[in-house]
C-alpha cells in the first residue's frame, strides 16, 4: 500500500513525524508538507507566485505554500504513482464542526478526495501533543481496518482524545457538530501605535448532542465523520426554484 501523508502544521510538527513512523512499518509512505505551520489555511492554492519543494534529511518533502499545495504537487508533480490512501495530521487540535471549513488538516485530506483517492484527516482532540503515541496508533488501526460495505472513495475526518490508548473507548460514526459564531478579534498596538488585530478564538459548542463528534469525544470515544464536498442547499433548492418561478 502507498500513502501520502501530509498535514498543515508543518513538515516538522511532531504529528506529523508520528504519524509516519506509525504508517511506515505497513505502508510505502511519501511526506509531503508545508514549510512552515499554515493551519486555518483551509483549501487555499497558492496561484500568486511558484512554489519550490525541497527534501530534508529523513526523506520528508517540504514546500513553501498550503497544505492543498503539498497534496496537489505530491499527487501531479512527485509521486510517479497514485497512492493507494491520503492522510493527514496528526494535527494539534481538534477539527469538528465548521472547524473543517477552515481546517488545512481537513484541506490537505480533501485534496486527495478531490483527486479521487481515499483520504482521511487525524487530529488530537486538545493542543501541545499529550498522547500522541496513543493517536498515532489509532491512526493506524484506522488506515488499517477494512470497512466492508463502506464506498472506496470516502474523506473521513478524525478526532482522537488525547487519552493513552487503554483508556480510549473505540471509535464512533458520528455528524459534525455546531458551534457558536466565533470570538470577537483581538485589537491591539504595533509598536509604532498603529491598530492590529488578530483574529480571536473559535466559539463554543452550539449543538454538541449525541451523535456529534464534540460528544464522541467528550465521552473518550475516537470520532468519525465522513465528509462531503458539495454545498448545495438541496431543501433551498427547490425553494428556490419555486421563488423563482
Ligand atoms: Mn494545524
Amino acid at each position: 500500500m502507498r500513502i501520502l501523508i501530509s498535514n498543515d502544521d508543518g513538515y516538522l510538527a511532531p504529528g506529523l513525524i508520528a504519524l509516519a513512523d506509525a504508517l511506515a512499518p505497513i505502508a510505502d509512505i511519501t511526506v509531503v508538507a508545508p514549510d512552515s505551520n499554515r493551519s486555518g489555511s483551509s483549501n487555499s492554492l497558492t496561484l500568486d507566485r511558484p512554489l519550490s519543494v525541497f527534501q530534508a534529511s529523513n526523506g520528508f518533502y517540504f514546500i513553501n505554500g498550503t497544505p492543498s499545495d503539498c497534496v496537489h504537487i505530491a499527487l501531479t508533480g512527485i509521486m510517479s504513482e497514485p497512492p493507494d490512501l491520503v492522510v493527514s495530521g496528526i494535527n494539534q487540535g481538534q477539527n469538528m464542526g465548521e472547524d473543517t471549513l477552515y481546517s488545512g488538516t481537513v484541506a490537505a485530506a480533501t485534496e486527495g478526495f478531490l483527486f479521487g483517492l481515499p483520504s482521511i484527516a487525524f487530529s488530537q482532540v486538545e493542543k501541545g501533543w499529550p498522547e500522541l503515541a496513543s493517536a498515532a496508533r489509532v491512526a493506524r488501526e484506522i488506515v488499517e481496518r477494512r470497512l466492508d460495505s463502506f464506498p472506496d472513495h470516502f474523506l473521513l475526518n478524525v478526532n482522537i482524545p488525547n487519552l493513552p490508548y487503554a483508556q480510549l473507548k473505540p471509535p464512533v460514526a458520528t455528524r459534525l457538530g455546531k458551534r457558536h459564531k466565533s470570538e470577537a478579534v483581538i485589537r491591539a498596538q504595533d509598536p509604532q501605535g498603529r491598530e492590529i488585530y488578530w483574529i480571536g478564538p473559535c466559539g463554543g459548542q452550539k449543538d454538541a448532542g449525541e451523535g456529534t463528534d464534540f460528544h464522541a469525544t467528550a465521552l473518550g470515544h475516537v470520532s468519525i465523520t465522513p465528509l462531503q464536498i458539495d454545498l448545495t442547499h438541496n431543501a433551498q433548492l427547490a425553494a428556490l426554484k419555486k421563488a423563482l418561478a
